[in-house]
């Protein structure tokens, strides 16, 4: 006789990306009786039981999460305290709350004060994803070889703790235990900053496009330009309009609730670009050669372990996106 999942029910909040993609990979695991959706869409609603990325879907967070052992909050990050208040009444000692979002400390801070007591709180990041969103975007093998960082506070049931890597571990990740303030710092400079880079060149691109396009229609009023950003961006741009793509309402609370570690990166990046410039205005072929060797040296690491973008192939083979940390 098999064993008996490890979850009788599992509540996912919000079958987003990362909510359907942990979904389909409890329901491939056989790692829970039941699956429960809850999500403030009613089309997400209509489409996550008909995909089968949960066995049910809820739309009063009471009645989801009634007889919840694992309660999984994927939902945008400045939404999950207000949703853990809603929730409260139905949560009983012993169930477990966990988290997939961005930012630890914030998510601590606006989740604790709702908890029932008894109830065990272990804040979690899956650092992976990919720039699409909804419950479509989401697939099984999502979080497979990718880190998913815990991050509790003190005093935290080291059981619960261990519940819940078990579970990154059964869907293919490594799990790493991190402290919440830490682990805003890294994914500041490994994840934000980026993005915020992504955001911020797409942006100044399209100005200038917008820019020119006016001068040419100016000068000659019957000349309609192609859209040159759009026609080359086969080079680096391609990848920061990707990134670019990623979900706004995700992205707009990770920097309002990470504020000051991405404010501080911010700096530290602003001052390196400032010295970039310098070389590049005086010259300085050998500064420019160190820094891209350095480059080089980095994404060989990132390759080394394991952590670089892969292809992720649709329903009829077609190669569909490239996968980012987040
Ligand atoms: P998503 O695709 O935008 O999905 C979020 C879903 O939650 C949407 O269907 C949304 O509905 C619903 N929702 C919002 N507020 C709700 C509420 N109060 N109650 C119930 N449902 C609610 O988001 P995601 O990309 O999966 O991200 C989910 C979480 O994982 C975020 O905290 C994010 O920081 C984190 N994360 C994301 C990635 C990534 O690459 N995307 C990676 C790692 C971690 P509406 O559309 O109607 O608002």
């Amino acid at each position: 006789m098999s064993a008996s999942p490890p979850f009788a029910r599992v509540v996912i909040a919000g079958i987003g990306l990362i909510g359907a993609s942990l979904a389909l990979a409890i329901k491939a695991g056989g790692l829970a009786r039941l699956v429960v959706g809850l999500d403030a869409d009613a089309r997400v609603r209509e489409v996550a039981p008909n995909l089968g990325i949960v066995d049910s879907i809820e739309t009063d967070p009471v009645a989801a999460v009634r007889g919840a052992d694992l309660v999984v909050l994927a939902v945008p990050v400045r939404a999950m305290g207000s949703l853990v208040q809603a929730m409260a009444p139905g949560l009983a000692p012993g169930t477990i709350v966990t988290d997939t979002g961005s930012v630890k400390c914030a998510v601590i801070e606006a989740v604790s004060p709702h908890l029932p007591a008894g109830v065990h709180l272990v804040p979690g990041h899956p650092v992976a994803g990919t720039e699409h969103s909804g419950p479509e975007a989401g697939f099984a093998e999502l979080f497979r070889d990718r880190w998913c960082i815990l991050a509790p506070s003190e005093g935290t049931d080291a059981a619960a703790v261990e519940t819940v890597a078990r579970l990154w571990r059964a869907v293919g990740s490594d799990v790493e235990v991190m402290d919440p303030v830490h682990h805003d710092r890294v994914l500041a400079i490994t994840s934000h900053l980026p993005h915020a880079i992504a955001y911020t060149i797409v942006a100044t691109a399209a100005d200038l496009e917008n820019q020119l396009q006016i001068l040419a229609a100016s000068a000659d009023p019957q000349k309609v330009t192609t859209a040159e950003v759009i026609k080359y961006s086969a080079g680096g741009f391609r990848d920061f309009t990707r990134i670019a793509a990623s979900d706004p309402v995700m992205w707009r609370d990770v920097f309002l609730t990470n504020r000051e570690a991405v404010l501080e990166m911010l700096g530290r990046f602003t001052e390196d670009l400032i010295r970039l410039q310098r070389a590049i205005r005086w010259a300085e072929a050998d500064t420019l050669e160190a820094l891209f060797r350095r480059g080089r040296e980095i994404r060989r690491g990132v390759v080394a372990a394991r952590q670089a973008g892969r292809f992720v192939y649709g329903e009829n083979g077609e190669r569909k996106d490239d996968t980012t940390g987040e």
